[in-house]
């Protein structure tokens, strides 16, 4: 069913008449089949998590969906088929190491297919036009994504999925226009490489500069077609709400707004948690809550549908609250927000308003909404 809406179009009739937006997960099974021993990102991080959604209030509320397997076809839209090759054959070795931080075991590519397939079935429900059609979808899936590029692992990242979903909306959906906004604590340079000269997927990173991998500076914009269609925020160690969602409300969701999506993928890590050990940025749960907010508003707003991947985040006992602060942002409901890992009161970073400056007059060029 759709309707018309001024300045909209023809939109599906779910997203906006609907009380409350209807949000929910896509669960993996498998996922210890990825097996990487005693890494930061090992397969202890997400049954604490279905653990805590099944047994939540908000449990009967959530769309849940199973994935499927994403196929070798959809993985080559986004990656070369030797890399891919290169990976099949790393597992028939196993254990073995694709970069120093990225291990594989046997069953590692087919559980990264099951995680990228995930998202492409989340794509499936927030695209198809249907009855009990989600407004957004979140896919607890791991190992991460964005760090991968074309041909080679990186960073705990095997297959970058959220690149992947975004190719296979354009080549199933005829999606001309995607935008993925990663808010992992680190650069999604994988992402930004594959899409580094591509005027159909508009990359946004909001990310801890400097740390790993060291790319993401504010001058960083694209090539070719692309030149614009990149836009980094680095934000300084220390960062906390205010910075992140400052970031979030003045650059990225108004960029994302102008740029007029079919399509929202999310690169939703966690790591930026005040109790992450991965990182020195300071985010509460409650920060979490509304950047979800924010960006689903927006999507709701545009009529489009979204998807978050489950990418960084590794405080294993951290991570259930973060995703039900996520999902409650999604989804219009309360979950405790208590989090007594942020530091009261926090000290801003004294360079943060000059990088926000910087920031905003790189993407000028490209984009007079910053005006
Ligand atoms: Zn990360």
């Amino acid at each position: 069913m759709t309707d018309e809406v001024e300045g909209l179009g023809s939109i599906p009739h779910a997203y906006y008449t609907r009380e409350r937006p209807q949000t929910g997960v896509v669960l993996l099974p498998g996922q210890e089949n990825h097996d990487t021993g005693e890494h930061p990102e090992n397969a202890r991080r997400l049954p604490g998590v279905v653990k805590c959604l099944r047994e939540s209030p908000e449990w009967d509320r959530l769309f849940v969906l199973s994935p499927r397997y994403a196929r070798l076809e959809d993985a080559v839209r986004s990656h070369t088929e030797g890399f891919v090759d290169s990976i099949e054959k790393a597992c028939a070795q196993a254990p073995s190491w694709l970069d120093t931080d990225t291990c594989v075991s046997e069953g590692s590519l087919q559980t990264c297919l099951l995680a990228t397939g995930g998202v492409l079935s989340a794509v499936d429900a927030v695209a198809m036009e249907a009855y009990h059609q989600p407004d957004s979808l979140f896919t607890i899936s791991r190992p991460p994504g964005h760090h991968s590029g074309s041909d080679r692992a990186m960073g705990f990242c095997l297959l970058n999925h959220a690149s992947i979903a975004a190719r296979y909306a354009q080549a199933v959906y005829g999606f001309e226009r995607i935008a993925i906004v990663d808010w992992d604590v680190h650069h999604g340079n994988g992402t930004q490489e594959i899409h580094w000269r591509d005027d159909s997927v508009l990359f946004i990173s909001m990310h801890q500069w400097p740390l790993y991998p060291g790319t993401g500076w504010h001058d960083e914009t694209g090539e070719g077609e692309g030149e614009g269609m990149t836009v980094n925020i680095p934000l300084p160690p220390g960062s906390g709400d205010p910075e992140y969602l400052q970031a979030l409300e003045e650059v990225a969701l108004p960029i994302v707004e102008d740029y007029r999506p079919q399509l929202l993928i999310v690169s939703a890590g966690q790591d930026g948690h005040a109790a992450d050990p991965l990182s020195d940025q300071l985010i509460s749960l409650s920060g979490f809550k509304a950047m979800a907010e924010k960006t689903g508003e927006l999507a709701r707003r545009l009529g489009i549908g979204m998807v978050l991947v489950h990418e960084g985040g590794y405080n294993v006992s951290t991570l259930p609250a973060i995703d039900r602060a996520i999902l409650s942002g999604l989804g219009g409901f309360e979950v405790p927000l208590d989090d007594v890992f942020v530091p009261s009161p926090q000290i801003p970073p004294a360079d943060w308003p000059e990088r926000l400056s910087a920031v905003i007059k790189s993407q000028l060029p490209y984009w007079s909404v910053l005006r």
